[in-house]
């Protein structure tokens, strides 16, 4: 594909990345020595929540605003550094109080607010895992989590408490304790902020080790039934080298992460990769909404900003002019994770905002950012970037006989991380066979088909399960995906294979439009030629069917499975991530 490589021009010293020379930095690398620049506790104990909030307290960072938060209807509310690590230490000690042991899970249903930031950290100084529960949830798939999770303790709000938890409290034998966070002592239920009044506010430092559970993420649900990931202590390791690396984060920056901590990037990098980097979280309770989003860059002064493919969509789908005239001269960094980023979606951001998105790749399941596009590195759009100091990529086949081979540059494979990064996950909750099959000799195998180019870019094809054959072709979604969205009508589009007598699989695409265009016969003809001419006759979509809106999981990925269930009339399978899906009363 023709784009144009990003050139980085030299930046005036002040300025000067956190990753220069990545070469240099690869070897001699070792996660060891990263740790060591960690706080660390006594006898080799190791603490995420103390290493983000009590060590910069002890760094004099303690008046520092730690979390800057907005609420929907226009309120503000700051914490220091020192507050939510005596916060955090009062949360710790109710655990504690209330008879939660090291290990036990504990659960946190609730929209973007303080309270959660607080129950994450207090969560884990207690020795105890944390599970982050999506609140647009409806009963069922939190039931499915809170039973898998087996949670004996939850904090959630009432009006969410009384929706989705009361009408089956009797389903969830092993929830012990209910803690709602804007409520009075209640029917079965109990006041965060009263409990918490009760508590002291000091408290030894924690007693973890860098291997001992600390948080449990499930994942999206994209491909099938979410799976548990079960991450460590350690993972802030990774954490905090990877927010300075491929975020560039430096302490004083305020920094907004757009992901809800429902989901794996609203804790990585929306609570422990900032705070460990000693930043100001900018934290957004309300939802999307183009013109908010902008004036928050603009009148927060955001210095860096991670978001994700489907909020830079929405941006694009709200119309270039609508991101006309905000004052965005504090913004060094943007960032974009969860869905491959189109180059159209680059080049827009250069455009629109001034800046282009820099990609990143990871998974629930690797914890931290493991290949990306650094602030000191030329983009090449449409390229995830380049593995971070630390991961060893690779593109690999399996052999059905055990093991990988490792493939060429250009060859495309499975792409495959060496175990070893501190942060991976160390089971699926209760799967350990299918945590096992992702695994072959010393290398994790993500399940995403991609390519590496001799300059060490990896290249995302698509997720294996996307990947379709046609007349003895391999073609994944994104290069047809990708040429679409450069025609001016599409706002979306996912592609899939549908059977065919010859070809095997023909390429069909389902199309959602921007605002201002319709579906004619006359634009799906244009579609269709316009993909032709650009793709070829062999890869170019066959049909192309309109939709008002993409099925999405509530993350924002675009679920190719159900369109691929749909076309064909199978099972739709798991649903519980469905964004749009009617609440179930269970
Ligand atoms: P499930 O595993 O339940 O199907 P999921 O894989 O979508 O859900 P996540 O762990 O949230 O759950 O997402 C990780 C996946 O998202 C990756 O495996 C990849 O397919 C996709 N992804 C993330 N970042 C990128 C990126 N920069 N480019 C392309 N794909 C990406
Ligand atoms: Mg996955």
């Amino acid at each position: 594909m023709a784009w144009t490589t990003i050139h980085k021009q030299p930046l005036p010293s002040e300025s000067t990345p956190n990753l220069i020379d990545e070469e240099a930095m690869r070897t001699p690398f070792s996660w060891e020595t990263a740790r060591t620049e960690l706080a660390g506790l006594p006898e080799g104990g190791l603490n995420i929540a103390y290493e983000a909030v009590d060590r910069q307290v002890q760094n004099g960072l303690g008046e520092t605003i730690a979390l800057r938060w907005l609420g929907k209807n226009g309120e503000r509310r700051e914490y220091s550094y020192a507050e939510l690590a005596s916060l955090s230490d009062r949360f710790a000690n109710l655990l504690e109080r209330l008879g939660i042991d090291k290990g036990d899970r504990i659960c946190v249903l609730t929209g973007r607010i303080p309270e959660l930031h607080i129950s994450a950290l207090g969560t884990l100084k207690a020795g105890a895992i944390f599970c982050p529960l999506f609140s647009a949830f409806g009963p069922e798939p939190l039931r499915t989590r809170l039973v898998k999770s087996r949670a004996r303790l939850l904090v959630t709000t009432s009006a969410l408490y009384q929706r989705k938890i009361q009408p089956q409290r009797a389903q969830l034998p092993d929830l012990e304790h209910v803690l709602l966070v804007d409520s009075s002592d209640g029917d079965g239920t109990h006041s965060l902020r009263a409990l918490l009044e009760a508590e002291s506010s000091q408290r030894p430092p924690p007693t973890t080790l860098p291997e001992d559970r600390a948080l449990l993420h499930f994942t999206s649900g994209t491909t099938g039934t979410p799976k548990g990931a079960v991450h460590v202590h350690d993972a802030v390791t990774a954490h905090r080298l990877t927010g300075r690396w491929a975020l560039d984060l430096r302490p004083g920056d305020i920094y907004w992460c757009t992901a809800d901590p429902g989901w794996v990037t609203g804790v990585s990098y929306g609570i422990i990769a900032p705070l460990v980097n000693g930043v100001t979280l900018v934290v957004d309770e309300a939802e999307f909404n183009a013109r908010r989003w902008y004036s928050i860059l603009e009148q927060e002064k955001v210095n860096v900003w991670y978001t994700a493919p489907t909020a830079i969509r929405m941006l694009m789908k709200a119309g270039i002019d609508t991101a006309r005239g905000y004052d965005l001269s504090a913004l060094r960094f943007m960032a974009s994770v969860g869905e491959p980023l189109n180059p159209e979606a680059v080049f827009w951001g250069l455009e629109a905002l001034g800046r282009p998105f820099h990609d990143t790749w990871w998974q629930t399941e690797t914890g931290a950012i493991m290949i990306a596009n650094t602030r000191s590195q030329d983009i090449h759009p449409g390229s995830m970037g380049r593995p971070l100091p630390g991961i060893e990529a690779a593109i690999v086949r399996r052999r059905p006989e055990g093991g990988v081979d490792l493939l060429e540059p250009g060859e495309e494979g499975e792409l495959a991380l060496r175990v070893g990064w501190p942060s991976m996950f160390r089971d699926y909750l209760e799967d350990e066979a299918h945590y096992r099959q992702c695994f072959a000799a010393d290398w994790y195998l993500s399940g995403d088909l991609a390519t590496r180019d001799s300059d060490g870019y990896f290249w995302f094809l698509g997720r294996i399960d996307d990947v379709i054959k046609t007349s003895g072709h391999l073609i994944g979604p994104f290069e047809v995906e990708n040429v679409l969205m450069e025609h001016p009508a599409v706002a979306e589009t996912g592609m899939i294979g549908k059977p065919d007598e010859f070809a095997g699989q023909i390429v069909k695409v389902f199309v959602a439009l921007k605002s201002g265009y319709a579906p004619s016969d006359a634009l799906r003809r244009e579609l269709l030629s316009f993909a032709r001419t650009r793709l070829g006759p062999t890869v170019a979509p066959r049909e192309l069917e309109f939709m008002s809106d993409l099925p999405k999981t509530r993350s924002g990925k675009i679920m190719r499975r159900l369109l691929r269930a749909q076309e064909l009339g199978q099972s739709l399978g798991d649903l519980s991530t469905l964004e749009n899906q009617e609440e179930q009363e269970p």
